[in-house]
């Protein structure tokens, strides 16, 4: 595949072919005709370098604004070429580019890339020379609706000066959106148009004109394969009947730990191994052919080479799943590769399925499952956890323990040569047991694909992701703008918005957000919050976190601040956050809480912050959270902060699907993240 970069002038002629406004040019070869051109154009003009090497003009001191006579024309083109040649020696110089000069305007960038997993991505904002330094840019995955650009519009920060700040006439923003539409359909209509920056797009209050085009094609154009997907039927998951092929006495090998963690199984479990008669206690089989009964499942342990010849016994008994635990194929190199396309080619020929290999294999708690050798199962619960990383599975696994989170699913996809990411996201959404997906992602082939199918899953189930790679150390560089502006991770996170996935950062903050949206009500209807507190700092720091992340804190109309007045004592804060103050008791909490629920039309979302005292436990503070809770169709969210003292009160809570904090920015953060996938707010807080 070559990629080559077209002239300027090739750019505008295509730019104008779709409507884009772009300035009248002439190519020059000497410094006699740019005086002419400049001429007849009318002065002022601006002249150019054309070089296929000189990929950005002004570096090189390609580019020089307000000619403003013939003579000065003549002037210039040596100029050019002479700064041309010495910025670099080697550069090819085709000659100078006479163009009109526009006038000053709010200069914009709009940008395309084509993103390998997502396919092609427009990216628009503040423009010309320090678009780099400024960063102020949005992005979207093609195609677009008019809808979606104008909200591109508006949403980066500069927003203002397209809207007219401070007393300045507004700028042509429809207009701008159509010439946005256009470029977006410039980029879709031409396939071997890879990436491309218009920058500087100078915006007037009527009209516009590009006045900059970066276009690079390439001979071959680059399409994601989608592979022919073939349902797994969500039995699979739910073997009657386990054999573990490389099953050991060996405390030292890894069959002996997958078949220690599989003990627990309630179905029949069979260890094959052509050595020894009996395994940890069970009746062992020279091979799975061996085996009388029917074996649903098999997990394979033994090393890479020995993999093709089990995988087809397992064909031949019947297996439908097999769970390729053993390292040594793909992420071998091409060895490997080859070695991994011969085990899919033989499952095939069988009907069998296969997860992974080279991973940790599944656990459901719930069904005594667990193909893994972490070293303690987790509990059942209602979180199912799908990650590209073992490691991060033995961690998490391990810290669920103490934390006491419980799974319904833990997969670990490993290479993904046959069940990968889409098929565990419809087995999940379609476990009753599941009621919030957490996925740790590295990378994802297909994406157009996977937005299709976890769109679908996030309507019914949350599903939150982590995507790792957001720093740009090992990215490529780029020749565009775009390029360099909207690297992969932005595309990700676009993606996860566009499809309803919530995107956290860490996974301490995976895990606040699954259980907080693991609750049936599952999200706000909308974004207007009230908050209700008998601690005075927490009230004001709320204030302060609710700013930061996006969420809206209502004003209390003035009769509920009237019925709410019959019974707070006379010098309550009378506002949102409403401050019950410290000697708020029980009673105190129920009747606001009751005011609350019967304006539940005002508010989507109530946060619910207590502390430890004397006049209020825990427990009777929990108590009317979840009598508030059952009240009202909103949204409650409840903080007990504290220490010890507070367990019973966040345990009852618990048990109702209401998780506390530990720290009230988490629980404000949280939300936050939700609204930022509902409404995009403006939310930097990372979770
Ligand atoms: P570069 O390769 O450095 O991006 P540009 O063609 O974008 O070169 O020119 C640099 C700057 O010169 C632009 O950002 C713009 O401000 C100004 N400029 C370029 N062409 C014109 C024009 N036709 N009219 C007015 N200003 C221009
Ligand atoms: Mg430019």
């Amino acid at each position: 595949m070559t990629q080559k970069m077209l002239s300027e002038a090739e750019g505008y002629d295509i730019l104008r072919k779709y409507d884009i406004p772009v300035p009248e040019y002439q190519i020059v070869k000497n410094g006699e005709d740019a005086a002419i051109a400049a001429e007849k154009m009318g002065c002022p003009v601006v002249m150019k370098i054309i070089s296929p090497q000189i990929v950005h003009k002004s570096d090189a001191g390609g580019v020089m604004v307000g000619i403003g006579s013939r003579k000065a024309a003549l002037g210039a083109f040596t100029k050019i070429i002479d700064n041309a040649k010495s910025y670099n020696t080697e550069a090819q110089i085709e000659g100078v580019m006479v163009e009109q000069q526009a006038e000053p305007g709010l200069e914009l960038i709009i940008g395309g890339r084509t993103d390998p997993a997502f396919g092609k991505v427009i990216t628009f904002g503040m423009g010309g020379t320090m678009v780099e330094l400024m960063k102020d840019v949005t992005l979207r995955i093609l195609p677009v609706t008019d809808d979606e650009i104008r909200q591109m519009v508006r949403e980066i920060n500069a927003y203002p000066l397209i809207a007219g700040y401070r007393g300045a006439k507004p700028r042509d923003e429809e207009g701008l959106v159509k010439i946005i539409g256009n470029v977006c359909r410039f980029f879709l209509e031409n396939e071997n148009i890879v990436e491309f920056d218009v920058n500087p797009l100078r915006l007037y209050e009527s009209g516009a004109c590009a006045v900059d085009a970066r276009v690079i094609v390439s001979d071959s154009v680059h399409k994601v394969e989608a592979p022919e997907r073939v349902p797994v039927p969500i039995e699979y998951f739910t073997p009657r009947s386990i054999a573990v092929i490389g099953a050991s006495q060996d405390s030292s090998k890894m069959g002996y730990a997958v078949m220690h963690n599989l003990l627990h199984f309630p179905g029949q479990l069979y260890p094959v191994n052509n050595k020894r008669a009996e395994i940890q206690g069970l009746k062992a089989y020279p091979t799975i052919t061996a085996i009388q009964a029917p074996v649903d499942m098999a997990v394979i342990t033994v090393p890479a080479i020995h993999v093709p010849a089990v995988i087809e016994e397992c064909g031949a008994k019947g297996v439908s799943l097999a769970v390729i635990i053993t390292a040594g194929f793909k992420e071998m190199g091409p060895d490997g590769k080859a070695l991994e396309e011969r085990v899919v080619a033989i499952a095939k020929g069988h009907g069998m399925r296969i997860i992974g290999p080279n991973c940790l294999g599944l656990i459901v708690p719930p069904r005594g499952i667990d193909t893994t050798y972490v070293h303690q199962s987790p509990k059942p619960g209602n979180i199912a956890f799908i990650s590209q990383s073992g490691a991060i599975i033995n961690t998490v696994v391990d810290w669920s323990l103490a934390k006491n989170i419980g799974f319904s699913n833990v997969i670990s996809v490993g290479n993904q040569c046959d069940l990968d990411f889409l098929d565990y996201l419809r087995y999940v959404e379609k476990d009753p047991k599941t009621k919030a997906i957490i996925m740790y992602i590295e990378q994802i082939t297909d994406g157009k694909a996977f937005m299709e199918v976890v769109s679908e899953v996030a309507k019914s189930k949350p599903v939150i992701a982590i995507k790792s790679g957001s720093s740009k150390k090992g990215q490529a560089a780029s020749a565009s703008h775009t390029g360099s502006l909207s690297g992969s991770y932005e595309v990700y996170m676009e993606a996860f918005r566009k499809s309803g996935v919530i995107a956290v950062h860490t996974l301490t903050g995976a895990f606040l957000a699954a259980q907080v949206l693991a609750h049936p009500k599952r999200y706000p209807k909308g974004k207007r919050a009230v908050v209700i507190t008998n601690a005075g700092g927490f009230a004001v720091l709320s204030s302060d976190y609710a700013e930061r992340y996006g969420i809206e804190l209502i004003d209390l109309p003035a009769d509920v601040l009237e019925e709410l007045n019959d019974f707070l004592p006379e010098f309550w804060n009378k506002g949102n956050p409403i401050d019950l103050l410290g000697d708020a008791t029980e009673k105190r909490f129920e009747k606001t809480f009751e005011v609350l629920a019967k304006h539940g039309d005002l508010w989507d979302m109530a946060f619910v912050i207590g502390f430890p005292n004397l006049v209020l436990t825990s427990e009777q503070m929990a108590k009317q959270i979840l009598k508030f809770s059952e009240r009202t169709e909103n949204r409650l969210i409840a903080t007990l902060l504290g220490g010890d003292s507070m367990n019973v009160g966040r345990e009852m809570l618990k048990e109702h699907g209401i998780p506390s904090f530990d720290e009230l920015d988490f629980t404000y953060r949280v939300m936050g993240r939700v609204l930022w996938q509902m409404f995009r707010v403006k939310a930097p807080g990372l979770l």
